[in-house]
């Protein structure tokens, strides 16, 4: 049996450093479906196409071929063949993500791939609409936010570390405003599932939000747990030796 976890959550709540860790952990993949929203702006970006035309964003996004291969256990991101996975990671890519990733043909076209992804493997999946919309029935599902200035403060150190240091209000400004924009838009917007559990992570070290979400799958594997379906074999190891779960 394969197990998805969905992780939603605002931009610099540190899902995708956590979801690499639970990944790491259970040996499972990795999807980030923020990098494939990425991957698509640059398209439009390089194309010269300004986030406004919805038409001309509309017609482009069907040359755009997106897909996802795995160089030792990380993932590479496809355009059109090309890896572009170094490009994506900059402020500005972020910015026309958000700005393009609310149109119908583009969530439609990388909301269909993130599902095959999922369909015949376990995977740890972050992005905004995960839980709601791609993995609806995913085993676990968590919504992780954080405040806008730890959000704000973690992303200036990483800028910093990375030698290009940014204002921080400048980076607090930017964090509101693709909140806003991924809260308020039209299709698939930003919001915690129902059954989400809700973490906030402005206190919380990596360490202790990792635990908890393996925590909680444990406990939901035990409820859900249908006797005589095997899960994924590092899943049930887990189970059995470190919480004792036959
Ligand atoms: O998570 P990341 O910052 O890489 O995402 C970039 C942008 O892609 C987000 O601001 C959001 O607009 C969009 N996105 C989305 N749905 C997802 C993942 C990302 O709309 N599942």
């Amino acid at each position: 049996m394969s197990v998805s976890i969905a992780i939603d959550g605002p931009a610099g709540a540190g899902k995708s450093t956590i979801a690499k860790q639970v990944a790491e952990k259970l040996h499972i993949i990795y999807v980030d479906t923020g990098a494939m929203y990425r991957a698509m702006g640059l398209y439009f970006q390089r194309k010269g196409i300004s986030p406004e035309d919805e038409k001309a964003i509309c017609g482009a996004c069907r040359e755009a071929d997106i897909s996802i291969v795995y160089e030792d256990g990380a993932q590479q991101v496809l355009l059109n063949g090309e890896n572009v996975t170094a490009y994506l990671r900059t402020e500005e890519a972020g910015n026309m993500a958000s700005a393009t990733s609310g149109y119908i043909p583009v969530r439609e076209k990388l909301v269909e791939l993130q599902q095959k992804l999922a369909a015949s493997k376990s995977v740890v999946m972050d992005g905004r609409d995960i839980g709601t919309v791609v993995l609806p029935d995913a085993e676990l599902k968590i919504y992780l936010t954080a405040s806008v200035e730890a959000r704000a403060r973690r992303r200036y150190l990483e800028l910093k570390e990375k030698g290009s240091p940014c204002g921080m209000e400048e980076i607090a400004r930017d964090i509101e405003k693709r909140d806003y924009q991924d809260m308020h838009r039209e299709h698939s917007p930003l919001k915690k599932a129902e059954d989400a559990l809700y973490l906030d992570s402005s206190e919380m070290s990596v360490r202790e939000v990792v635990d908890a979400i393996i925590d909680a799958l444990m406990e939901t594997l035990m409820e859900k747990r249908v006797p005589d379906r095997r899960l994924d074999g590092v899943l049930e190891e887990l189970m059995k030796k470190e919480y004792g779960i036959k």
